[in-house]
C-alpha cells in the first residue's frame, strides 16, 4: 500500500469515501479537510496485489518514489477524479506493507491484557481498526468499573467479550469482508460497466454492507440509540 495526502478539487461533493478497484488494484480516496481555496486535502492509499516481492513487514511509513505503482494507475481518469493527476501532484508517498497476524487465543494474563493493535492487529478492511481499539477501551472500562475489587475477573470478562468478535472480524477481513463486492463487480463485468444495477443488485449491495455493519458494530440505528454510560448494562456493545 502507498499512501500520501493531496490538495484536490473536491469530489462527488466534497464528503464522499470512494474505493475504486478490486483485491489487486485498489484505490481508497477520502477527504481529510476542507481547504480556504475550495479544495479539499484528501487521503490516497493506492494498493496493489504483489507476490513476494513486497517490503518485510515490519518496514513501514517509508518515503518511496511514485514510479513504483504510478504506472498501473496511468489510465485511472475518471471525470470527478484524475488520478495520474494526483499522485504527480504528491510530494511524499509512504509504503506500507499489507500484513496482519493469526488471532491470539488469550489477550488477558493477570492484572495485564491487551487492546486495539496489539490484541487484534488486522487486514485494514472498512477503515474500522482505530475504531475497534476504541470500543476495546470502552468495554474494558464498562467491566473494570462492574467488578473493582476484581481486577483479573474483569480483564477476563473483557476478554471474553471482545476476543470472538475481533477475531471473527480479522479473519473475514483477510477476504475482504463487505469490500468483496468490489472483487464481485470485477468478476462479473471485466471490461466495465454503464450501469451497476446490470452487475450486481442493489439489495446484495445493502444485505453485504448491512452484515459489516453488524459484525463490526457500526450500525447506526444501534449505536444512536444506545445509552453512552460505561456501565450501563444494557447496552449493545455489552451484549455484542
Ligand atoms: C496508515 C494507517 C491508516 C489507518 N487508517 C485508519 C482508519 O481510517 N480508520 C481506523 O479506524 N483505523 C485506521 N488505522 C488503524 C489505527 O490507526 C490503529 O488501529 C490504531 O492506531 C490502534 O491503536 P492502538 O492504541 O492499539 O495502537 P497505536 O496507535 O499503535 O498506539 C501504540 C502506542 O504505543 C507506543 N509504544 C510502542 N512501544 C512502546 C513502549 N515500549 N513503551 C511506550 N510506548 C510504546 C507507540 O509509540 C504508540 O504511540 C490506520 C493505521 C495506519 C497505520
Amino acid at each position: 500500500m502507498w499512501r500520501t495526502a493531496v490538495a484536490v478539487e473536491a469530489w462527488l461533493g466534497g464528503n464522499t469515501m470512494t474505493m475504486i478497484g478490486h483485491r489487486n488494484q485498489k484505490l481508497v480516496a477520502y477527504p481529510i479537510r476542507a481547504l480556504p481555496d475550495g479544495r479539499v486535502l484528501g487521503n490516497f492509499i493506492f494498493e496493489l496485489g504483489q507476490s513476494g516481492d513486497g517490503p518485510p513487514r515490519e518496514e513501514w511509513n517509508r518515503r518511496i518514489d511514485k514510479a513504483k505503482f504510478a504506472h498501473a494507475f496511468a489510465d485511472w481518469k475518471f471525470d470527478w477524479l484524475d488520478v495520474p493527476a494526483l499522485i504527480e501532484a504528491a510530494d511524499s508517498i509512504f509504503e506500507f506493507p499489507k500484513v496482519d497476524r493469526d488471532p491470539v487465543e488469550r489477550w488477558s494474563f493477570g492484572r495485564v491484557t491487551l487492546l486495539g493493535d496489539a490484541a487484534h492487529p488486522m487486514h485494514p478492511v472498512g477503515s474500522q481498526a482505530g475504531s475497534q481499539a476504541v470500543v476495546d477501551g470502552r468495554v474494558l472500562a464498562k467491566h473494570l468499573a462492574d467488578h473493582p475489587d476484581r481486577p483479573e475477573f474483569a480483564l477476563q470478562e473483557y476478554e471474553a467479550e471482545r476476543l470472538p468478535p475481533m477475531r471473527d472480524i480479522c479473519l473475514s477481513n483477510r477476504n475482504l469482508s463487505h469490500e468483496i463486492i468490489m472483487d464481485l463487480v470485477q468478476e462479473r463485468a471485466p471490461n466495465g460497466f454503464s450501469d451497476i444495477d446490470d452487475v450486481i443488485p442493489a439489495a446484495e449491495i445493502a444485505q453485504r454492507a448491512e452484515a459489516f455493519r453488524t459484525r463490526a458494530g457500526f450500525d447506526v440505528t444501534s449505536l444512536n440509540a444506545r445509552e453512552s454510560h460505561s456501565r450501563h448494562r444494557g447496552c449493545p456493545v455489552h451484549r455484542a
